[in-house]
């Protein structure tokens, strides 16, 4: 099995998720005993959230960018940064090390096109839905992402930052946030865009498919490793 180095901590609670998911998936494929083979780095996420709201992208690349030269010296053969937001600076972080970053948009696009289905109702941070990276990435790849309108954008940005990031599961922002996707015009799955989105709303909750990036994002690396 080859050596997988993650980049966590944006936010440590979706970080939980991936390390439960990586390891269950290991156990599924080869059975018994067998888990996922790790290295995680774990970052203080107060200062890189406070470099993504102040646009010092590059600050926020260069820290990663260490990170994962420093997983990549320990033995990781390939980089998962758990989060979608900081693929923003996915190329600064490839640029620092010689093996692959799987990157959680190829893994969302190729889990969206395998369900059947073209436009998703992309939920995210505002820098996920509203900046190129991603749902250019997504785009050139045959899926046309929408996004919630500004203001549930800004409300969904907050519920991510001031509640889920923190480890506040709100019932009341559960029913804000089914409700704008409710809103949505004809979209034929929704990708949670977020990896702790997860942990607030649930596939069964809705009446179309979920990708969920967390989960397909773990699964491309368990692809990698067991490869
Ligand atoms: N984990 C989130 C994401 O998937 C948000 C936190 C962050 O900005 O990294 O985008």
């Amino acid at each position: 099995m080859r050596t997988l180095g993650l980049l966590g901590g944006m936010s440590a609670e979706s970080t939980t998720l991936y390390y439960q998911e990586l390891n269950r998936l290991v156990r599924e494929r080869l059975g018994g005993l067998h888990s996922a083979q790790l290295l995680l780095w774990s970052v203080d996420f107060a200062g890189i959230a406070e470099m993504q709201a102040a646009g010092d992208w590059h600050g926020a690349g260069a820290a990663l960018a260490d990170a994962a030269r420093r997983l990549e010296v320990a033995g990781a053969q390939a980089i998962l940064i758990c989060a979608n937001t900081m693929h923003l600076v996915a190329d600064q972080v490839q640029a620092a090390v010689a093996v692959p970053v799987i990157h959680i948009a190829d893994a969302t696009a190729d889990a969206v096109r395998a369900a059947g289905c073209s436009r998703p109702l992309l939920l995210a941070t505002k820098f996920t839905m509203e900046k190129d990276f991603y749902r250019g990435r997504l785009a050139a790849q045959g899926v046309e992402a929408i996004v919630p309108d500004q203001v549930d954008r800004d409300r969904l940005h907050a519920i991510i930052y001031d509640e889920l990031c923190q480890g506040v599961i709100s019932a009341a922002s559960k029913t804000e946030v089914l409700a704008m996707i409710a809103k949505a015009p004809e979209v034929d799955c929704v990708i949670f865009g977020c990896t702790e989105i997860g942990l607030l709303l649930a596939p069964g909750d809705l009446s179309v498919p979920v990708v969920d990036t967390a989960l397909v994002h773990a699964l491309a690396g368990v692809e990698f490793a067991l490869s």
